[in-house]
């Protein structure tokens, strides 16, 4: 069996992370094992993650705009209605066809594939337990941990995915709550926020801090946060849940000021819990073999991704940095990429962070308000989408880019664009910043008119000098 052969690679869990992971190292002629859980490959981002809320955020946005914008580009019709059924089944259609594509990419590349709940018995050995009910042990020259997060839940607060929902729950729904409350304004609450608002619930997001999406720069976040607002979405910001009612038919939520005051209720349908997610190493066996982890329970890795138990690595959600599908596969090939002793890299200051809702807000690099916290000096070119000829043909203009150029060597250091299409235009951006452009190189490339993109050429125009169409 699998189990009785020595493998050269040896990775538990095969999510973004993970299968990347085995995936590079079969192509680097390693012999590897993936181990995974949960029935079907692509972890948490294929199965309740970035996949189908990307399916469900289509799907209301089709049906927004069918109610609210095919008028006015003369598309008429008597009638539109939600089929939630058949919009749950065209998303889990979407998933089902990419989980069983990472299968297909691991025949074909050979890497071994175990259904099963992996846990250490030494730092070269994984006991499984299968899906099928029996029990395997696989070998390796080195494991990989690659176990990813879990949903965080809050003190007092019971997640029962009916009632009181992850976003995992939050992804299928069998009804449109008339209220939904979002319990933290992170880009997954308001990405879920946004879905349901769409499809007709009323939105009401309660965050602890003052702002929506702390990483973003802040000029960028005002505005996001009143588009969101024209969209009907209510904020309640710098409140604290401090109690939870659920004898009722619904929810009650008693909220008070963050710095303390008098409390309030709030009535929903449904509660959505996004606080944060939690790495994930339960019945892993960490402790067995003596691998070292910080206060929120992330696995302590080197920059070659070791851990401080010889052959043992770690990627992904399971260890410190950002908890974003595209960073956890960066990591995986750099880690496999060490381990067949060459060289591995990956640069956390130009990891893209996308939030997908309408319009989506993208960014690279530093904020306004880190860039000042450095001390350089800089300057800024921002360009709005309604003096873009692309948006306005289109009539969807909401949006504007802004550029962070060093002042000195003109140099970029971070750019954060709102626009329909934010996080596909975003990695013009990416590349300009891994080959250390400056803000003029963009200004002085040829874009296609009439593309969104060109308000990216007149942002690098504006940190530069000026800009044409403004
Ligand atoms: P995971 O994807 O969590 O995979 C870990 C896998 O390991 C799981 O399948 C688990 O079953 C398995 N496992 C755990 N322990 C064991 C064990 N002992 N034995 C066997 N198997 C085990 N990121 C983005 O970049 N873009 C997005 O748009 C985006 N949207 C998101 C939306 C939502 C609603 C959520 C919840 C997350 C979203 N994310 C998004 C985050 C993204 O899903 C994670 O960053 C990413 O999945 C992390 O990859 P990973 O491989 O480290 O871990």
């Amino acid at each position: 069996s699998l189990g009785s052969e020595d493998n050269d690679v040896v990775v538990i869990g095969g999510g973004p992370g993970g299968y990347v992971a085995a995936i590079k190292a079969a192509q680097l002629g390693l012999k590897t094992t993936c181990i995974e859980k949960r029935g079907t490959l692509g972890g948490t981002c294929l199965n309740v993650g970035c996949i189908p809320s990307k399916a469900l955020l289509h799907s209301s946005h089709m049906f927004h705009e069918a109610q609210h914008s095919f008028a006015n580009h003369g598309v008429k019709f008597s009638s539109v209605e939600v089929d939630l059924p058949a919009m749950m089944a065209q998303k889990d259609k979407a998933v089902a066809n990419l989980t069983r594509g990472i299968e297909g990419l691991f025949k074909k590349n050979k890497v071994n594939y175990v259904k099963g709940y992996g846990k250490f018995i030494s730092p070269s050995e994984v006991s499984v337990d299968t899906l099928d009910g029996g029990n395997t042990v696989v070998k390796g020259k080195n494991i990989i941990i690659a176990t990813g997060s879990d949903v965080k839940s809050l003190p007092g607060i019971t997640i029962d995915e009916k009632k009181i929902v992850s976003s995992t729950g939050a992804l299928a729904l069998s009804e449109i709550p008339k209220k939904l409350v979002v319990i933290g304004a992170g880009y997954i609450g308001l990405e879920m926020g946004s879905v349901w608002g769409r499809l007709g619930s009323e939105v009401t997001v309660v965050e602890f801090a003052p702002d929506v999406v702390p990483s973003m720069d802040g000029e960028i976040r005002k505005q996001f946060q009143r588009t969101l607002e024209k969209q009907k979405m209510k904020f309640m910001l710098k409140t604290k849940v401090v109690g939870v009612d659920t004898s009722g038919d619904g929810v009650k939520l008693t909220l008070e000021p963050a710095s303390g005051g008098d409390q309030t209720t709030l009535e929903a349908d449904v509660v959505l819990v996004s606080a944060g997610r939690t790495p994930f190493t339960a019945g892993l066996g960490l402790d067995k073999i003596g691998v070292e982890t910080d206060k929120l329970g992330r696995i302590l890795v080197n920059e070659r991704f070791a851990s401080n138990v010889s052959g043992v690595y770690a990627i992904g959600d399971v260890i410190p940095g950002p908890m974003l599908a595209h960073k956890a596969e960066e990591d995986g090939v750099a880690c496999v990429e060490f381990i067949a002793g060459k060289q591995g890299h990956v640069d956390y200051d130009k990891v893209p962070g996308v939030v997908y809702t309408h319009p989506e807000v993208a960014s690279v690099g530093k904020t306004e308000e880190q860039v000042k916290a450095h001390g350089i000096e800089y300057r800024v070119g921002k360009f709005p989408f309604l003096a873009n000829s692309r948006a306005k043909a289109i009539d969807d203009a909401e949006g504007i880019v802004k550029i962070l150029a060093e002042k000195e060597t003109d140099k970029i250091l971070g750019v954060h664009i709102m626009a329909p299409n934010a996080g596909e235009l975003i990695h013009e951006a990416v590349v300009a910043l891994t080959y250390d452009a400056a803000s003029e190189d963009i200004a002085r490339v040829c874009h296609a008119h009439p593309t969104m993109s060109e308000a990216l050429k007149e942002a690098a125009m504006a940190a530069h000098d000026k800009p044409i169409h403004i």
